[in-house]
């Protein structure tokens, strides 16, 4: 890049951040930055290190993909896992950008290939896995290159608190050293403290800018489900969708995750499981389909995880409770990165939770029992809440100064609560009559007073109790008694047939000295949800539709001929955009966000041509 004459050898900050920004716009397409990323760049930009905390789609990417083109020499780019880095790779060359990976999965040729573009100067971005970073020889070849800047995604590896602790990530740190020039940048969507302390010092960043974007993803809309026939619930919510519409279902363990896919398989759906317990060739197939849209639907375990990139994952379901709100909070980021609307969807039950505390407590590290018993029950409060769910998660991450959303379950569709002490008292009666040894679907049975078997054996019709609650339906029933149990009035004891027990706010309740506010139970099914989200697809025209439809199948064949995912072509909302305002010059598609220079030479020439026919 040109220098002025006053400042003969470096470019002033003005000069970068106006270099920084025309290569956001034309390389990238974007008129503007996200907050953050300015003035992260800037800071690189000048050599200084940085932390980036950013949530699961919010835009870390460009903080080291700009300076990458911008600084001299190639970026070095750590990433733990090898898709994430073939996805990474193979948009950022579609852009035109030279970037290559290098790590295990190279034959001895292509790495050596790889290794001379390296040496010539050839490469802006070079991606490696921490063990090649971490290789002596490996070390010795980058001090003698030009390196533009070093960045460490998925930053909370290094951190035993963060929830995905890997040990040669922590060995990164040893390398600061040994590149005294060369800017260090963190980046990851984990915020607490712990982690974020922790990553400053093993991987010794030298007084870093620490940037924390904002948390919110407003085009998400969270909602939360009584867990009652989780099936139906997952059938009925999939029925409101566009059945082109992908998705992710996270299940906790890989016996369901096995079933669920199953299930759905039986009725019709595109839908693939993938778990850790499946072979590696098997897995990245169901991933590859999964980009390419071949597959609808994945049901995964956690382990289907950071290499999901796909930015039009337009759902994300958990079918069991995530174990802590940054899991959760991450999980459900891998849907609608391109900004369009998108759903979360967590179906919540007590069960659920009694089987967390039961995993929690098998951990032999008192430190890491209170810590994950914590974060378990600040899950809990957010699957209960009965306020702005968004605000509850921004709130946990420290971002306190919102207003209720409007796109969550709670904002569209405020739960009716009641004065429950009289209902919770009678339940807890009836556990106490019932010498806190049965589980909630008997005790429920109790309550209303129900005649079969196993109650006359028992002799248990003749309980004072029996009966006494038939106001409410039995479902009404379950899920007050849930409430009741996330309240804290009542334990399941997983270790004993899950049967009902008090707890030590339990004498209160039955004393009347607390009181009870309990919401009243939505209806079991989809339903509740309300009429399917407009998105913005749905916004589009009859004519409009009919263009976008034409333009994707013009995308799927140049992305097939390609050998590569139709969003690495373009994005569903470009083609939205270009479907509203049908682009007639080059000109015309330049303006629209999400296409730069390079995607403009092309594709623009089929796309215009394609348009004109309308
Ligand atoms: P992260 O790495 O934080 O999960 P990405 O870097 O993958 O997120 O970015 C998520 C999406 O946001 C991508 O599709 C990216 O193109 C888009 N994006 C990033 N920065 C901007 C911007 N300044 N303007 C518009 N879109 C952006
Ligand atoms: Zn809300």
């Amino acid at each position: 890049m040109s220098a002025t004459p006053e400042q003969p050898f470096a470019p002033s900050p003005d000069e970068t951040r106006l270099q920084a920004r025309t290569v956001l716009k034309s390389v990238f397409g974007f008129d503007e930055f996200r907050p953050g990323q300015e003035a992260v760049i800037t800071h690189m930009l000048a050599g200084g290190d940085s932390l980036v905390l950013m949530p699961t789609g919010g835009g870390k990417s460009l903080c080291y993909q700009i300076p990458a083109l911008v600084r001299p020499g190639t970026a070095i780019v750590v990433s733990p896992l090898i898709s994430l880095m073939q996805d990474q790779v193979g948009a950022l060359k579609a852009l035109g950008i030279r970037a290559e990976f290098y790590n295990s999965s190279l034959d001895p040729m292509a790495a050596e290939q790889v290794l001379r573009q390296l040496h010539q100067g050839e490469l802006d971005l070079l991606y490696v896995s921490p063990e090649r970073l971490l290789m002596p020889n490996f070390i010795a070849q980058l001090q003698s290159l030009p390196i533009a800047m070093l960045a460490i995604d998925e930053a909370h590896c290094v951190s035993q608190w963060g929830h995905d602790f890997r040990p040669e990530y922590s060995r990164i740190g040893a390398l600061r050293p040994h590149f005294p020039q060369v800017p260090f940048l963190a980046l990851t969507a984990t915020a607490d403290q712990a982690t974020r302390d922790d990553i400053v010092t093993r991987l010794q960043l030298q007084q870093p800018r620490i940037e924390i974007g904002c948390f919110d993803r407003p085009n998400i809309r969270y909602t939360v489900q009584e867990k009652r026939t989780p099936f139906k619930q997952l059938q009925s919510f999939l029925d409101t969708r566009d059945p082109d519409d992908s998705g992710i279902v996270y299940c906790l363990s890989r016996k369901r995750v096995e079933e669920v896919a199953a299930q759905l398989q039986d009725l019709g759906y595109q839908a693939k499981a993938y778990h850790a317990g499946l072979p590696g060739d098997h897995r990245s197939q169901v991933h590859q389909n999964f980009l390419r849209d071949e597959v609808r639907i994945v049901v995964a375990t956690v382990a289907f995880g950071m290499g999901i990139d796909k930015p039009n994952v337009r759902f994300v379901v958990h079918y069991d409770l995530p174990k802590n709100i940054e899991g959760y909070y991450q999980e459900t980021g891998r849907a609608g990165r391109d900004g369009l609307s998108a759903e979360a969807l967590l179906l919540f039950g007590g069960r659920d939770i009694n089987t967390a505390r039961y995993f929690i407590e098998q951990n032999t590290n008192e430190e890491q029992r209170r810590i994950e018993s914590f974060k378990l029950s600040a899950m809990v409060e957010f699957a209960q809440a009965l306020s702005c769910r968004r605000m509850v998660l921004l709130n946990y991450f420290g971002q306190r100064d919102g207003q209720p959303c409007g796109n969550c379950d709670v904002c569209l569709n405020p739960p009716r609560v009641f004065d429950g002490l009289e209902a919770a008292q009678k339940v807890l009666s009836c556990v106490y009559r019932l010498g806190q040894g049965y589980g909630v679907r008997y005790v429920v049975e109790i309550l209303r007073g129900q005649e079969n078997e196993r109650i006359r054996n028992l002799n248990h019709q003749t309980l004072s109790t029996w009966g006494i609650g038939k106001e409410f339906s039995a479902a009404e029933w379950e899920s007050i008694i849930h409430q009741l149990i996330h309240q804290g009035f009542l334990v399941q004891d997983i270790r004993n047939y899950s049967v009902l027990q008090f707890t030590e706010k339990s004498g209160q309740l039955l004393k009347g000295q607390v009181s009870v506010e309990l919401a009243l139970p939505k209806k079991a099914t989809g339903k509740a949800r309300g009429q399917a989200r407009r998105t913005e697809k749905d916004e589009l025209s009859t004519l409009q539709r009919e263009v976008f439809e034409t333009l994707r199948s013009l995308r799927k064949e140049i992305a097939d001929s390609e050998d590569r995912p139709a969003y690495q072509v373009f994005g569903d909302a470009v083609l939205i955009e270009m479907a509203k305002h049908l682009p007639k010059t080059d000109g015309d598609l330049l303006a629209i966000p999400g296409i730069g220079e390079r995607k403009l030479a092309q594709y623009g020439f089929e796309f215009l041509q394609c348009l004109r026919t309308f």
